[in-house]
């Protein structure tokens, strides 16, 4: 626990709420350069002409506004999923503070929910959860958990081997869905990106908390997909299914047990 004298009401999450703009600024920056093999440290430009980014261009969602959305060089729309992003980094950053205060479980669950933030937008873009992502944010899970368990410091798993564990539970859940998909239709129900984003969300959250989370993404994957079946979508087409994991993921963090109340 990171001790401090303690603020007024709402100060610390209004904190995370800007703090959590500015890491949505960036996190939108790895969702699309990560995926491309681009460098993370080049200055940003238009992807229309190429104008670069001033810096108070770049001040999230009150410069987005002040442009009215629009490039300052060729006037050409700016993805309003942009500022999106950022608000709901602000949201998820602030709603972390209001659960977790300013301890190392909310250091831990900014971590899980920017890496799955960026997965998601990766997979709503192009279909895909970059193991760039995935298999580091796995691997610093695991060192975290080593590391609460050598200190005593309390987190979501402080026992490593639960974390590997946890971590390949996920894994291995979509796997056995993937291999019966193969078995009964001859086709792969699940990526392996969806796979690998499971033991993420295991490796931080723990079998517990795993489990609820997977359930919730497939509830909200079952939902989301009768809406798209009755909006006319075919029954085939793909869905994204990293972003129902990390809807259930940062729901279970942030509300834990809101589906498996019967566990404890
Ligand atoms: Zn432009």
């Amino acid at each position: 626990m990171l001790h401090f004298q303690s603020p007024p009401q709402g100060l610390v999450e209004g904190w995370f709420a800007v703090l959590g703009a500015a890491m949505g600024s960036f996190l939108n920056v790895v969702a699309y350069r990560v995926p491309r093999h681009l460098s993370l440290i080049q200055n940003s430009s238009c992807q229309a002409c190429g104008k670069p980014v001033a810096p108070w261009e770049n001040i999230p969602i009150v410069s987005w506004a002040a442009l009215r959305g629009l490039c300052s060089g060729c006037k050409s729309p700016i993805g309003s999923r942009y500022v999106l992003a950022e608000a709901i980094a602000a949201a998820l950053y602030a709603a972390g503070a209001w659960k977790f205060s300013v301890t190392w479980t909310l250091v831990a669950y900014l971590i899980l929910a920017s890496a799955l933030l960026v997965i998601t937008l990766t997979d709503l873009d192009l279909m895909l959860v970059p193991d760039a992502i995935s298999i580091p944010i796995t691997a610093a899970g695991i060192v975290t958990a080593l590391l609460a368990w050598w200190t005593g410091i309390a987190l979501f798993v402080a026992n490593p081997l639960i974390a590997v564990a946890a971590a390949a539970a996920g894994y291995g859940f979509f796997w056995l869905i993937d291999q019966m998909a193969l078995w009964i239709k001859g086709v792969h129900g699940i990526g392996r990106g969806d796979m690998k984003a499971a033991a993420m969300i295991g490796a931080w959250l723990g079998p517990t908390l795993l489990m609820e989370s997977i359930a919730g993404a497939i509830f909200m994957g079952a939902g989301v997909g009768i809406i798209a079946i009755l909006a006319g979508r075919s029954r085939s087409a793909r869905m994204p299914f990293a972003p129902m994991l990390a809807s259930g993921a940062v729901l279970t963090a942030l509300l834990p047990h809101w589906l498996f109340s019967w566990l404890h």
